[in-house]
């Protein structure tokens, strides 16, 4: 049996933060997760604003920044292209996580890799390797689900999420230079938006797609693509592919008795935009400096404070994108770039 103060699910941004600053403050840390190399596959567009660098200058090493960009240009189903600064950068995720994790590491965080998490039982928690099906016992404080949009933590506190994105991306040449963020609202994307995030000669290029329409978003992916071939845009055959689930309820209850969670397990990624590395950063930061300033409550008020507003604007926004109908109305209601989305 291993004893920490902390059990870690999940070493993307939100538990290696966590664990980086709990661990350089003394506590002892595990963080499990089930991949073989945190940061890899990368499930992500990889963009994140500005101001995450000026919160963690740290997290930015060498070749974790690929393109800086200024502003997203949405290109809407009636013709009008409107733009919104967005300044920030198109990272590359496989080097962004593992720095983070290899800092938290640096200051004696314990990282057990190709392990799962899978359950309470009696006060210990069940973590099982994945490779040799071996099962051991973790004895600890506070749990800590950062497992990411399909949390099994959070399942565990008694809670789920019900609405979701489901997402398909490939990474394709561009034929040309872009500086910007492109986001394009579609008829066939129904209840979300196709992206073009620009990472050099390449770009990630996906579509989410609200889960109610119950779509295959790879089939929605094709079509996208095959626009942005007509225009001219991007060539070739895709270099990478990947895709995942965007949770879209908003904020969850974050404590929950000796149960804390952060990042996507506890719906701090955007509802609307799907935006969710600096929020996960965020939440990973506001939980440790609860935990060393104050206690675990504080962290759920906290949470509250900081994103509870933006996060449930977000979420009722989602309701009314389960009609896919009227979009030169609805748009402008459902998307931050627009005055309508603040109005009501
Ligand atoms: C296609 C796509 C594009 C996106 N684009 C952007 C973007 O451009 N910008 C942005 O800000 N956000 C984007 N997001 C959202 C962003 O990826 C997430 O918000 C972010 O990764 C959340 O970080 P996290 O640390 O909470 O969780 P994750 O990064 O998901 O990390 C969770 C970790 O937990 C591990 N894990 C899960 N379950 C278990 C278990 N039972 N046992 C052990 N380990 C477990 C996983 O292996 C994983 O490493 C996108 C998401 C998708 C799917």
């Amino acid at each position: 049996m291993k004893k920490f103060d902390f059990l870690v699910v999940g070493g993307g941004p939100a538990g290696s933060t966590f664990a980086y600053l709990m661990a350089k403050s003394g506590a002892s840390v595990l963080v499990v997760d089930f991949k073989r190399r945190i940061g890899t596959p990368v499930q992500c567009a990889e963009f994140v604003p500005l101001q995450l660098k000026y919160l963690y200058e740290e997290f930015f090493s060498d070749g974790s920044v690929v393109q800086k960009v200024k502003d997203m240009v949405h290109y809407t189903p009636w013709g009008e292209v409107v733009v919104m600064p967005s300044e920030g950068f198109v990272l590359d995720r496989e080097v962004f996580d593992y720095n983070i994790a290899q800092l938290a590491q640096s200051h004696g965080a314990v990282y057990s890799l190709r392990t799962l998490f899978l359950d309470v039982e009696d006060g210990y928690y069940i973590c099982q390797n994945v490779d040799t099906r071996e099962t051991f016992k973790v004895k600890a404080d506070v749990l800590v689900g950062a497992d990411g949009a399909r949390s099994k933590v959070a399942k565990l506190s008694g809670q789920s999420v019900r609405n979701y994105l489901t997402t398909a991306q490939r990474t394709y040449r561009l034929t040309q230079p872009v500086e910007d963020l492109l986001v394009f609202f579609r008829d066939y994307i129904p209840g979300g938006y196709g992206w073009v995030f620009p990472k050099g000669n390449l770009a990630n290029v996906g579509v989410g797609v609200d889960v109610d329409y119950k779509l295959n978003p790879t089939k929605v992916l094709n079509l996208f693509v095959n626009e942005l071939m007509s225009q001219g845009l991007i060539e070739g055959e895709p270099v990478k592919a990947t895709g995942g689930w965007i949770p879209a309820d908003g904020l969850l209850d974050v404590v929950r008795e000796r149960i804390a969670l952060i990042g996507d397990a506890g719906g701090f990624c955007h509802p609307i935009t799907g935006g969710g590395i600096a929020n996960a950063v965020i939440s990973g930061s506001m939980l440790a400096r609860a935990l060393l300033e104050d206690s675990l409550e504080t962290y759920e008020e906290m949470a509250k404070d900081i994103f509870g507003d933006s996060l449930s604007r977000a979420a009722s926004k989602r309701k009314l994108l389960k009609t896919w109908e009227n979009l030169e109305t609805l748009i402008p209601k459902t998307w931050i770039a627009f005055r309508e989305y603040y109005a009501d």
